[in-house]
């Protein structure tokens, strides 16, 4: 499995090339992080580019589930305990974010992900009582952080998978441009966060990969200066023995993998972090609730491709659909 998301993940770092940039562009430092392959590119010294890498490793390095070095390993083994501030930072963003989005985005939803298998690839299909026990431990709400101090309450367990790619593309860029760095494109493995635009002053093309055709995209989209962020049930899958396919984003609601009529969430927006923990969070809320939160709650854009073979676009986007992808986009009406 691991293999083969590499594999895809490469086509879409050609993609993005054939699109974004030239044969003799800028820069370029490739990585394994977060458990993905990471590509930075930016106009400015290939030495930047390593310091902005080495402070995405450092991010993993403190947040990872499995590392037992990591803070957040100690705080899901301790209970709790006190952090970093950038851990602490971390946390609080992704609070507010579980906050915003009413709990669809929860980052107590470890133990439910780890009974299914996500976190080691041993994948299984826990009993409907097994997920429901499960969830007595999953409210973000009884998270209790102040200031460097983590309490969790017994049981829970925080999982930052579905925030961190994000929050490190949005730190990283954020250490670029406060060096002069005014154009270039990060890739955290489906993660975009762009600085500024291409060179010429026109806009990073991103393509958006087709979720029912794995080797092809959907469509690109125009994005300057912000991040794109898309969240997919093809990310991460397995087959169950009942030949159900069972992903890795999860109903905090059930406990079981989100089955909301959306197939894949893209979200563009300044925040990377807001981006990535918003795509979790749409592809749980499914088309209708996804579609009201946008129009309550504004401040970002979104493309979502749903399992009616529509593509619901938000009119502040540039979108162009692939002629050969096989689902009407429908922009909304602000
Ligand atoms: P993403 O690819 O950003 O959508 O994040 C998916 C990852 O976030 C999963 O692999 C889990 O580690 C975690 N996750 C799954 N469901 C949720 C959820 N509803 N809220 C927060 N994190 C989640
Ligand atoms: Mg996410």
């Amino acid at each position: 499995m691991k293999k083969r998301r590499i594999l895809l993940l490469s086509l879409c770092l050609c993609l993005l090339c054939a699109c974004g940039q030239r044969p003799s562009g800028p820069p370029k430092v490739d990585f394994l992080a977060m458990d993905t392959l990471m590509e930075f590119s930016a106009y400015t010294d290939k030495s930047r580019l390593e310091e902005a890498r080495d402070l995405v490793m450092d991010i993993e390095r403190r947040v990872s589930t499995t590392s037992q070095s990591s803070e957040l390993y100690a705080l899901n083994r301790d209970g709790g305990g006190s952090v970093s501030p950038e851990t602490a930072a971390l946390l609080d963003t992704a609070l507010s974010l579980c906050r915003l989005t009413r709990g669809a985005f929860d980052i107590s939803i470890y133990p439910v992900v780890r009974a299914w298998g996500f976190t080691t690839g041993d994948y299984r299909v826990p009993s409907f009582d097994e997920t429901a026990a499960l969830l007595e431990y999953v409210d973000y709400a009884r998270i209790r952080l102040s200031g460097t101090d983590v309490t969790l309450p017994e049981g829970m367990e925080i999982d930052l998978g579905g925030v961190a790619k994000g929050y490190a593309g949005r730190e990283a860029a954020a250490y670029l441009r406060e060096r002069g760095v005014t154009s270039g494109l990060l890739n955290l493995g489906g993660n975009v966060q762009t600085i500024g635009s291409k060179p010429d002053g026109s806009a990073w093309r991103v393509a958006i990969r087709d979720p029912r055709r794995e080797t092809d995209y959907a469509g690109i989209v125009e994005v300057r200066d912000k991040a794109a962020v898309t969240s997919g049930g093809y990310e991460r899958w397995f087959t169950g023995e009942d030949g159900e396919t069972y992903w890795h984003i999860m109903d905090p609601a059930t406990g079981r993998p989100a089955r909301s009529g959306v197939l894949s969430a893209t979200v563009i927006a300044d925040d990377g972090a807001l981006c990535d923990a918003l795509s979790t969070a749409l592809f749980v809320m499914g088309p209708e609730k996804a579609e009201r939160f946008w129009r309550d709650s504004g401040g970002f854009d979104m493309i979502l491709i749903t399992d009616r073979d529509e593509t619901l676009v938000t009119p502040g986007l540039t979108y162009t659909p692939l002629e050969s992808a096989p689902y009407t986009v429908r922009t909304l009406e602000t």
